[in-house]
């Protein structure tokens, strides 16, 4: 089966898609990557849903991957003497370690390294950022706050700092068991939350090693800080912007979110773009057309993929929104204008001959007008460098590791088959050839460009194109 568009779609898992018949459903409707959100989810219904994706898999005999994404440390208050308190902009307000419940004058705060962390100035966001607090003085065991906006506070809502870095461990207690439980299972993708700065992510990269990708969701300012380097040190990228929009003013969200895809695409690193992106369809069977919309924009800005959070988890019409964005996305990439927006973003090759190939391949295949190019891939780098091209025809990533398939599911372009190494040049040529056919992609007649690594099996040795004509069936 082959999908009729090459932007992909991440569909979180919840109470409204956890059954096999309704992950098969999404499947078809055009979900390429199942996200399992540890905020919400057990070991029980982790592996339910993951022998519920395997078995789909390999009945459709398509690579799928499954991103597990971790909690990461969430900061909450404590509780109140009464169910909620109001408290009024201009007030003073406290946060202390005092366990006691709180009033509208204090609040048990359960983390202490805030309070070693937070300096005069800081702004400190409670209950998704309906209040914002400024702290006036903070001496390590009290700090004294200034309400700007007030509201409503109720027990442990949540706590966001978005101007200070806090020296808080990226993996909390329950990330290290979701983490050693999720990597007993074949899962393709980690996602990281309220990752601060690039060595947040080396902690969980000695623990995952190369069992996963890791994904890291940018969701705090202070990460943007350090965009580049963290675009460099994970495997791909998150525009994690719920609560990027928590902690940055709203308006200040799409013009990063550019920035993202752009450094994303430039690197050759996956790039998905998440959350309220057909948000009404939690209730609603069609989207606004600003949802609409924002889903195009994220497209034409050339992210890999799309994302679903409530919609599919948790909403009325999980199929529907996943159709949704599959015919957004369809009827995008046909427009005229998608080419040139998409082309003009591209950036040159590096000097690497894995990149001279994967340039040469787009300009071969776009001047032949062929019908495919086929990339071998080992490790994924390939396919990832081909895609990074940004061609306008299929891509078939063949791969002998079935992890990489399903790695690279996320990633623009790219449709992945598990195939065996080829033995030699003719086996090499013959089985792209044959593949191409068989998954649909090519006629008799039809020419393919292929590339690959000479001696063959040798990992990281992209070194060679190879246009090939389909033969006419015997
Ligand atoms: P979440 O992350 O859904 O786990 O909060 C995504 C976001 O914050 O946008
Ligand atoms: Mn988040």
């Amino acid at each position: 089966m082959r999908r009729q568009r090459q932007a992909k779609i991440v569909a979180t898992l919840g109470p409204a898609s956890s059954t096999p018949e309704m992950i098969e459903k999404l499947f078809l409707a055009g979900v390429d990557v199942f996200r399992i959100n540890m905020s919400h989810s057990d070991h029980a219904n982790l592996k339910a849903r993951y022998e519920d994706i395997r078995a789909i898999e390999a009945k459709y005999a398509r690579p799928i991957a499954i991103m597990v994404d971790l909690q990461g440390p969430k900061l909450r208050i404590g509780t109140f003497t009464s169910d909620s308190v109001t408290i009024k902009a201009g007030d003073s307000f406290r946060l202390d370690m005092d366990e006691t419940p709180g009033d509208t004058s204090r609040v048990y705060l359960p983390h202490p390294e805030i309070f070693a962390a937070v300096k005069p100035g800081e702004h400190l966001l409670l209950n998704d950022g309906r209040v914002r607090l400024e702290v006036t003085a903070a001496d390590g065991k009290v700090i004294d706050t200034r309400v700007v906006f007030g509201g409503i506070l109720s027990a442990r809502k949540g706590v966001n700092l978005p101007d200070t870095i806090i020296p808080l461990t990226p993996l909390t207690e329950k990330d290290l068991a979701d983490l050693d439980y999720a990597l007993t299972l074949d899962i393709d993708w980690v996602a990281l939350s309220f990752v601060q700065q690039p060595s947040d992510i080396e902690e969980a990269r000695a623990i995952i090693g190369g069992k996963a990708g890791i994904m890291v969701k940018v969701e705090k300012p202070s990460a943007l800080n350090f965009l580049d380097d963290i675009v460099t040190a994970t495997d791909a990228i998150m525009v994690a912007r719920g609560d990027l929009g928590v902690e940055l003013p709203l308006e200040a969200v799409p013009g990063w979110q550019k920035r993202m895809v752009r450094a994303c695409r430039r690197a050759g690193k996956p790039v998905v773009v998440a959350t309220q992106m057909l948000e009404s369809m939690v209730n609603e069977p069609v989207p606004t057309r600003a949802e609409v919309s924002d889903v195009a924009t994220a497209l034409f800005e050339g992210a890999d993929a799309i994302m679903l959070s409530a919609e599919s988890a948790a909403g009325k019409w999980p199929e529907k929104a996943v159709q949704t964005m599959d015919k957004i996305a369809q009827s995008i990439e046909r427009d005229p204008l998608y080419r040139g927006i998409i082309s003009n973003a591209r950036t040159d090759p590096n000097p690497t001959s894995a990149d001279a190939i994967a340039n040469a391949a787009r300009t071969v295949a776009e001047t032949l007008n062929v019908a495919a190019i086929v990339c071998y891939t080992g490790s994924g780098s390939t396919g990832l460098r081909v895609a990074r091209e940004r061609p306008f025809l299929p891509i078939i990533a063949l791969t002998p590791s079935i992890s990489t398939g399903r790695r690279l599911a996320v990633c623009w372009g790219l449709h992945c088959v598990h195939t065996e190494d080829a033995k030699d040049l003719d086996d090499m040529v013959f089985r792209a050839v044959s593949i191409a056919y068989n998954e649909k992609f090519a006629d008799a007649g039809d020419r393919i460009v292929i590339t690959a690594g000479v001696p063959l099996r040798t990992p990281g040795k992209t070194n060679m194109l190879r246009v090939a004509r389909v033969a006419a069936p015997e």
